[in-house]
């Protein structure tokens, strides 16, 4: 059921009835079909946004004062648009808003204040890019109650990255952005992270489903990890030395990195680089041909070689993808996201989804003592603006 009657209900009694009327916005989560830990590597990513996501109620105001609230969390948020806009670790969650406002303004947007209403069916912290649905949704917002053009998707992501990075503090790349602003019913999106081409890959899952599996597990270590393979990449490519591909490790030679990188740890992760984006590239072939087990098959070997080489999936990503491969009409799981926790795809039969559930959540709960989530969900399309019906 649709998110926005609720919102407009709870909008008005937050903040009362105003002169304009009520606009609606809604941004997808991301889930990576396939190229996991290769956007900073240079290389071919496959994510779609999904079905979930974060909604918003705008209304704008006659003064410079934005006022934000979520319905998920009690703290609200004020920003003066004519004073400075700073990062603020008192202000939690707002400095997503306040730090694209910021950017906004300093691309010359001619921001109006507005009070705005948050609302979610989007697990926060989980891996599916809560952080970029915020961001992404604040930004065309507020572009759109500025009567600004919003049609420029490619801009709106690369904005929000760079508040992800130089705001927020997290040294994302641009695929989740991307995917959330940009993503497309029934597609995925083929997005070379270097060159920032990208075309839609239809994703026929005809009588399948795909099913986000929430570990429920918090992602520990997630950030230190994240930087640590970022530099034993970094470090493979110095190894490299003049055999070292100019546009990232993707694009190395495996013939290469033998030859030239003999610590067993350097080389297995980037075994994996190597070994994912050539299954990005089988992914296309597969999904193009409509050959879904196959697709299933490489999902799972993407899983492998996280787990083996880049080490970045953890007991309970590991429990929760064994647990969906051995449930009935599974074609093939991973991880998805950065890794150490949050959340699992698998793709699964219709008819069998709710064995299959049963089957994942018993399993799971008996290997980790944790109750999992699942959400059946398809490719979505990106941010949008919303009447708030269907
Ligand atoms: P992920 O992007 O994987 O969900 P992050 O840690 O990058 O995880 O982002 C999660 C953060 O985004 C939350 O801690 C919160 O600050 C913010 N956030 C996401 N959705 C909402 C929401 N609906 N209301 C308030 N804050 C939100
Ligand atoms: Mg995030």
């Amino acid at each position: 059921m649709s998110m926005f009657p609720l919102l407009a209900q709870e909008f008005m009694h937050l903040y009362g009835p105003g002169d304009s009327e009520v606009q609606l916005f809604f941004a997808p989560g991301r889930a990576n079909l396939i190229g996991e830990h290769i956007d900073y590597n240079g290389g071919l990513v496959m994510p779609a946004a999904v079905t979930l996501g974060i909604g918003d109620a705008c209304r704008p105001r006659s003064d410079h004062l934005v006022r934000l609230r979520s319905s998920d969390d009690p703290l609200v948020v004020q920003i003066d648009l004519d004073r400075p806009i700073e990062p603020d670790p008192a202000r939690g969650w707002g400095n997503y808003p306040a730090g694209v406002l910021r950017e906004l303004l300093l691309q010359g947007v001619n921001l109006m204040g507005a009070d705005v209403l948050f609302t979610t069916t989007l697990p926060q912290g989980a891996g599916l890019s809560s952080s970029a649905a915020m961001e992404v949704l604040t930004a065309f917002s507020f572009l759109a109650l500025a009567g600004a053009p919003t049609n420029d998707l490619k801009a709106i992501a690369l904005l929000c990255q760079k508040v992800e990075n130089q705001f927020v503090g997290v040294n994302c790349g641009i695929m989740d952005q991307f995917a959330v602003a940009l993503g497309r019913e029934n597609c995925a999106l083929l997005l070379d992270c270097e060159s920032l081409d990208y075309h839609y890959v239809p994703v026929a899952l005809g009588a399948h489903a795909l099913v986000i599996m929430n570990t429920s597990s918090q992602r520990q270590l997630a950030g230190s990890k994240y930087n640590e393979r970022r530099a034993e990449c970094d470090a493979v490519l110095r190894l490299l030395g003049t055999d070292a591909p100019r546009n990232g490790l993707v694009h190395a030679q495996w013939s290469d990195v033998l030859s030239h990188v003999s610590d067993p740890v350097l080389r297995r992760r980037a075994r994996h680089v190597i070994s994912e984006q050539a299954r990005v590239e089988q992914a296309c072939r597969v999904l193009a041909a409509g050959d879904l087990a196959a697709f299933g098959r490489l999902l799972t070997e993407s899983h492998a070689s996280l787990r083996d080489d880049y080490e970045v999936t953890g007991l309970h990503l590991d429990a929760i993808v064994c647990a969906a491969l051995q449930a009935p009409g599974c074609l093939g799981a991973r991880m998805t996201g950065a890794g150490f926790g949050g959340c699992a795809i698998a793709l699964v039969e219709q008819d069998e989804i709710p064995a299959f559930t049963a089957s994942v959540r018993s399993a799971y709960l008996a290997a980790t003592g944790l109750e999992p989530a699942f959400y059946v969900t398809h490719a979505a399309n990106g941010v949008h603006e919303t009447t708030g019906e269907g």
